[in-house]
């Protein structure tokens, strides 16, 4: 797998969730106007100011967000960016509106779920204002000018409030978190099962992706990818590989197995995470989110598959 530094005018911004660099993505797409997609979290405002400043851009340029998916590691500064640009607006999926308006309502979810300490460390998130919040529709089209466009597509699976959007000039698809974590440099990829998610609807969200004449994946986890149908393939199968075990396991009433089937599939992309990226990120992933994981992808195969 290789990644792709920039294209033509998509810019990467790393966004460095907990400090890891390429980690987490937002992207700006210039046309005559200025969209930033997805907005990093509310800890990493810096990073995310200084991500817009590297490639000559400035808060005010910014006149359309798009947010792919309600996490908080990619809504967290949708006030802050609204705040510095008035002229700009937040679109989201419909079912994600009430996660910018009021941000307690994610982490009263993830409280279930996520260790506090690493709850913690997402930051505070600012409300966003209603009247500043426009809802997408699946198919809206999006002229950024200077040939320019953006088309959504609704994506649920990661979450329900997950969209896509297909850039024209480039060919190159933003995704929500829905290929998983794809860092090309580690050659490590592994499927994401956070609470709220539902693999069969995301294998039924990716299949429809894989019908798009794209060239580029641009990816919440990690960076642009040059190899899009390989990278959606693969987290197709991942994401099966897992369903059958959850399939199998609670059909023979041993739920308690699934997470040590998990640990066996994930851990040799984890090793090669490791080799690359080091041991923080790596501890974070065993320790923290992983875990966080396995318990929510259990109890969504306790009530999936329950007989
Ligand atoms: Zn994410
Ligand atoms: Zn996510």
């Amino acid at each position: 797998m290789n990644l792709v530094e920039r294209l033509d005018n998509v810019y990467v911004i790393d966004t460095k969730m907990f400090g890891f660099d390429n980690y987490c993505a937002a992207y700006l797409v210039e046309g005559e106007k200025i969209a930033l997609i997805d907005t990093g979290m509310a800890s990493q405002t810096e990073a995310l100011r200084a991500g817009i400043k590297s490639h000559g851009f400035s808060i005010s340029d910014i006149s359309h967000v798009f947010i792919t998916h309600t996490h908080h590691d990619h809504i967290g500064n949708v006030a802050m960016i609204l705040n510095e640009s008035p002229k700009a607006s937040v679109y989201i999926h419909p079912v994600g509106v009430d996660y910018l308006t009021d941000p307690s309502k994610e982490l009263a979810e993830l409280k279930q779920h996520i260790p506090l300490a690493m709850l913690e460390r997402f930051g505070v998130m600012e409300p966003v204002p209603p009247s500043r919040i426009k809802c997408l529709n699946d198919g809206d089209v999006f002229d950024l000018g200077n040939g320019e466009k953006l088309k959504i597509i609704f994506t649920p699976g990661h979450q329900p409030s997950g969209v896509v959007m297909f850039e024209e000039k480039n060919r190159g698809l933003f995704v929500d978190d829905i290929v998983g974590n794809c860092f090309p440099d580690a050659d490590s990829h592994y499927p994401l099962n956070p609470p709220g998610a539902d693999n069969m609807q995301a294998i039924e969200s990716l299949k429809k992706l894989l019908d798009l004449p794209v060239n580029f994946l641009c990816m919440g986890h990690y960076g642009i990818s040059n190899q899009p149908k390989q990278v959606i393939t693969q987290v197709i199968n991942y994401m099966q590989q897992l369903i059958d075990i959850g399939i199998k396991c609670i059909g023979e009433n041993k739920p308690e197995d699934i997470g040590s089937k998990m640990w066996e599939m994930m851990m040799p992309e984890l090793e090669k995470l490791r080799a690359v990226r080091g041991e923080t990120v790596y501890q974070y992933a065993i320790h923290e989110h992983i875990p966080s994981q396995v318990e929510f992808f259990t109890k969504y195969c306790q009530e999936r598959f329950k007989k």
